[in-house]
Formats: C-alpha cells, sequence, structure tokens
C-alpha cells in the first residue's frame, strides 16, 4: 500500500512537479494528485511503476508515514536564485538525511545538543557567547564540522542534484541540523557550517521567514566573527595588510582570503580604499573563484564512526540502504560518502 507522504517526499527528492511526473509516467497528474492527498490507493502495478520513475526502491513508498519539512523552517541565503522546484527538492533530501539519522540515533548515543539560542542578540556578541560557552577563547577553530558534531549537531552532505546551494540548517524536533554542499572549496565549507551555526543560534528559536534577507546577514557577520575573533585578529598586526599578507594569515583561521578581507575591513584594520583595492589584486590572483593553495574539505567525524562501528558488527552500507528503503547511493550521496570509508585490517588503531 502506497504511504501518500511517501510519494510526495520521493517527487520531490526529484524535483519534478506533478505535472512533470504525470508526463514520465503516462498517469494523469488528476491520479496522481488523488493518490498524494490519499484518496486512493494506486494499483500494485503502477506503484512499481512509480518507484521505477522515481528511481527508488518501492519498499521506500511502502514505509510508514513521513512529516515534511515545512519550507518556512529555513533560511536559504541562495533563495532568490532558486526556485519552487530546486527548494522543494533540496528539503525532500533533507528529508531523507534525517531518516538516516532516525536510523543512527536508533542504534547510538549522540552527543546532545548545546547551542544557545540567542535570538535578538547583535551578530558579534551572539559569536562571543557561544565560543565562550564552548570554551574556545579567541584559539582559531580546528575544525568546524567536528566541533559541531561535538555540541550535538547532526550534519549531512547535500546531494549532488543541489549544487546550487552552500546549505541550509534546521531544528527538527529539538535537534540542529546542518546540510552542506561538497563541492565548494574547504574554507567555503567551513564558512558556510559557520553561518548555518548562526542561524541556529540567532534565528533557530522561532521559524525564520525564508525571505528575510537580514538573517543572511546576520549568519554571515556571525560566521565572521566566530571564525575571526575580533581580539584574535587585532593581536595579528594586520593594520593596512597587503594582499600578500593576507593570503599568508588567511591560514591562521583557515578561512578564504576573500573572507579575511571583508573582516579586516570590518573591524577598521582596511580603509574603505584599501578593502577595493585588496579585493580587486586578490581577485586577479584567482582568490574569487578559488582558493589557491587551499585546505582540505573538512567531513563529518561521527558519521565516520558510526559507519565504521557498523562495519565491524557486519552490518553493511547496502543492508542499511535497504532498511531504509533507499539505494546504497542514496545513502552515500548524504554522509558525505563515508559509508565507503575502508576498514584497514590489521593496522594500529
Ligand atoms: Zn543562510
Amino acid at each position: 500500500m502506497l504511504t501518500p507522504s511517501r510519494l510526495i517526499v520521493a517527487r520531490k527528492r526529484r524535483g519534478l512537479t506533478l505535472t512533470r511526473l504525470a508526463e514520465l509516467t503516462g498517469i494523469s497528474t488528476h491520479s496522481l494528485s488523488v493518490y498524494e492527498n490519499g484518496h486512493q490507493t494506486p494499483t500494485d502495478e503502477t506503484l512499481d511503476q512509480l518507484a521505477t520513475t522515481l528511481d527508488i526502491p518501492r519498499q521506500f513508498l511502502e514505509a510508514p508515514d513521513v512529516d515534511e519539512i515545512p519550507e518556512a523552517a529555513v533560511s536559504f541565503r541562495a533563495l532568490s536564485k532558486m526556485t519552487a522546484r530546486q527548494r522543494d527538492r533540496a528539503l525532500a533530501a533533507g528529508r531523507i538525511a534525517i531518516m538516516i539519522n532516525d536510523w543512527i540515533e536508533a542504534r547510538f548515543r549522540l552527543p546532545t545538543a548545546d547551542i544557545p539560542t540567542l535570538t535578538g542578540h547583535d551578530p558579534e556578541s551572539a559569536a562571543e557567547i557561544v565560543r565562550a560557552g564552548w570554551g574556545l577563547g579567541e584559539r582559531p577553530v580546528t575544525n568546524m564540522l567536528h566541533l559541531l558534531e561535538a555540541h550535538g549537531t547532526r550534519i549531512y552532505s547535500l546531494t549532488a542534484e543541489n549544487d546550487e546551494l552552500d546549505a541550509y540548517s534546521l531544528y527538527w524536533y529539538g535537534r540542529p541540523f546542518v546540510f552542506l554542499s561538497t563541492g565548494k572549496t574547504g574554507e567555503r565549507g567551513r564558512f558556510d557550517a559557520a553561518h548555518e551555526l548562526g542561524h541556529l543560534v540567532l534565528h533557530g528559536e522561532h521559524q525564520v521567514p525564508s525571505e528575510r534577507p537580514a538573517a543572511e546577514v546576520e549568519a554571515n557577520r556571525f560566521a565572521a566573527a566566530f571564525l575571526m575573533p575580533r581580539a584574535s585578529v587585532l593581536a595579528h598586526g594586520l593594520a593596512n595588510a597587503t594582499p600578500d599578507q593576507i593570503v599568508q594569515a588567511k591560514r591562521v583561521w583557515n578561512v578564504a582570503a576573500m573572507a579575511l578581507t571583508h573582516r579586516l575591513h570590518e573591524l577598521e584594520l582596511l580603509t574603505d580604499w584599501g578593502y577595493r583595492s585588496a579585493c580587486v589584486q586578490l581577485s586577479r590572483m584567482g582568490y574569487r573563484r578559488a582558493e589557491p593553495e587551499g585546505i582540505q574539505r573538512e567531513s563529518s567525524q561521527l558519521l565516520g564512526k558510526v559507519f565504521r562501528s557498523v562495519r565491524a558488527d557486519g552490518m553493511t552500507p547496502a543492508r542499511i540502504a535497504a532498511e531504509l528503503g533507499i539505494s546504497p547511493a542514496e545513502l552515500l550521496g548524504h554522509v558525505f560518502g563515508l559509508t565507503l570509508t575502508p576498514v584497514k585490517c590489521g593496522a594500529p588503531p
């Protein structure tokens, strides 16, 4: 028997409108919407056809009811450039990642969430409060993803077809989730993760209207202040820094050269003119579109541990995927590809 809410998630996961799914299957839009609102259930044959077209095991469509992620729960940075279809696809992908997380939570004790709610705070002081609460002082963050996971955030990767998005985050039944693209530079990934932490801290309590541009600016200011603490930047003698000095100094905080330049300007260590000219020069040096000689992309530590542990118990990724009613490739796409981490036999621990 079809579970209507599952058909909706599977369709949106593929980025399909009802009309497009109707074209692909030859089933009328009317019938499809009747199936989706649960007024009628499709025949066995139709169910198979839907599963094939949606490239999802039929089992997924028949598993217990799921609740969709409401669009108002998420602040999308790229929203103005995104279509409703792209937004729905990203949310449906996140919903599947949450199913994977449920599977993990049922078997492992994961860290409890420890993210302060600082609604209405200035982003700069909010970043300082979080740092103080987490005992970070002014030290650079070694690994942003590991830090978030240690404080109870669940982190999953955005699947490849959602590459118009950098990241998004939300509270799901009290648990903070961050979904991250894996296609950007390592420095950018750290900034995106800190940006999402900003949303959780500043906007997590209330569901943020997704089209509020101020929320995006606040999350960016939070990220800059969190990764490049004022006192630490001021102590590095970067007043009127040259592009070469910026490229050198960005390694202290593992941030993009452009992000540090912006921060120096924000802290009045660069004049307006100095900021503009540094941007132009860094751009010429290739730092606008990329991060020459950049750092490696950070990945989840928790998921790596989980999959190593289940593998040691003889559980294969294929079996986990089957239990979830998804394909192994789908599982892989949500977990930074970590299910394939080989276990080295006989290697020292
Ligand atoms: Zn944002």
